[in-house]
């Protein structure tokens, strides 16, 4: 029987915010079977549920996670299935999800060099980058459907992906692994790529603690740092929140920031893109845990949907 793991876990040390509060029940399985065994229990207790891969795209709670918490990342599988199709878990990290496919000659995956994170929580955001993204290479996500405590092969299909988005919701499923399959490349093509993704984050990306871009692009055309750099948002601050000074899409955590300094910060940085531009961006970070009263609200004008965590 897996335990909870028994010393004090804060959620800052799963969030690369380097923000939240303590998790009553945290669980870091490493096999399918244990993974099974937490999510039964869960759905047995009808306690509340909490889904973290690497924590890079998520404000966690300062108040904490009530309930289990279901870390993912040390479920980190690799089974060769075909020439090019692998069986992965949800806790590899997309760095070497991109490795893997160099290794093989192999291209679709370079974008994931330099994104923070496991292949669980890039299938639930669909995320994406220099023209890639990881739907382009799931054939089938394997999940645990937590209303009929079965595991389901989710085809590509299935998963609805758009732009940093799927039909995901941890509440209801959680990715143990996926199928996924890249395409032949040409091995100086596939290793420029990743040269150029690591080099440009290397220069544009902020070494503070953060969660990479905090909104979605209201636009194709308009990205969400382009506006917020011409309202002269770098630099703005709440409490130990700032907008970086690198760039405006990008909170970085400069000083003890707690989750309500960073959502304080998007509101501001929200109501300056309506009131200039008239664009409502909305957050590409979620937000996990025992939200305050303040919280939940904020959060609410954020998403323009009731508070359901
Ligand atoms: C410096 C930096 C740069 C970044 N650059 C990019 C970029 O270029 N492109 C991009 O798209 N993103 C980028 N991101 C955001 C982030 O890296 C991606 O969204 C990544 O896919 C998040 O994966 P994760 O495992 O950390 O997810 P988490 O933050 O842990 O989780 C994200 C969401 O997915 C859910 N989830 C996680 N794992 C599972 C699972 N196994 N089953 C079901 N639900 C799950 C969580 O509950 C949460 O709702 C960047 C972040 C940082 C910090």
């Amino acid at each position: 029987m897996i335990q909870p793991v028994q010393e004090r876990v804060m959620g800052s040390q799963y969030c690369s915010y380097r923000v939240g509060g303590p998790l009553d029940e945290p669980y870091v399985p490493k096999t399918l079977d244990e993974s099974i065994e937490i999510l039964s229990l869960a759905r047995e207790r009808g306690c509340p549920l909490t889904v973290i891969g690497g924590g890079a795209n998520t404000i966690i709670a300062s108040q904490g996670i009530r309930g289990i918490t279901f870390l993912c990342k040390r479920l980190m599988f690799v089974e060769q299935v075909g020439e090019l199709t692998f069986k992965i878990g949800a806790g590899m990290p997309l760095a070497r999800v991109a490795k893997l496919a160099q290794d093989h000659h192999a291209t679709g995956a370079e974008f994931m060099i330099g994104v923070p994170g496991t292949l669980g929580g890039a299938i639930s955001m669909n995320a994406g980058a220099m023209g890639q993204e990881t739907a382009g290479i799931i054939d089938q996500a394997i999940v645990y459907n937590l209303e009929t405590g079965e595991i389901e092969a989710w085809p590509h299909e299935q998963l609805m992906f758009s732009y940093r988005k799927s039909v995901i919701n941890p509440k209801k499923m959680v990715v143990l692994g996926a199928q996924v399959t890249f395409r032949s490349g040409e091995p100086q093509a596939i290793t420029e790529l990743i040269q150029k993704s690591l080099s440009f984050r290397q220069k544009h990306h902020p070494k503070e603690p953060n969660g990479g871009s905090v909104f979605k692009n209201p636009l194709p055309d308009k990205p969400s740092g382009l506006l917020l750099d011409q309202l002269g948002a770098k630099g703005w601050r709440e409490g130990g929140a700032m907008v970086s000074p690198l760039h405006a899409n990008f909170i970085v955590n400069v000083e003890h920031a707690t989750s309500t300094d960073i959502l304080k910060l998007m509101l501001r940085m929200k109501h300056a893109v309506k009131a200039e531009f008239g664009l409502d961006v909305f957050p590409e970070n979620r937000f996990l845990g025992d939200a305050t009263e303040e919280e939940k609200s904020i959060w609410e004008e954020l998403t323009g949907h009731v508070w359901n965590n």
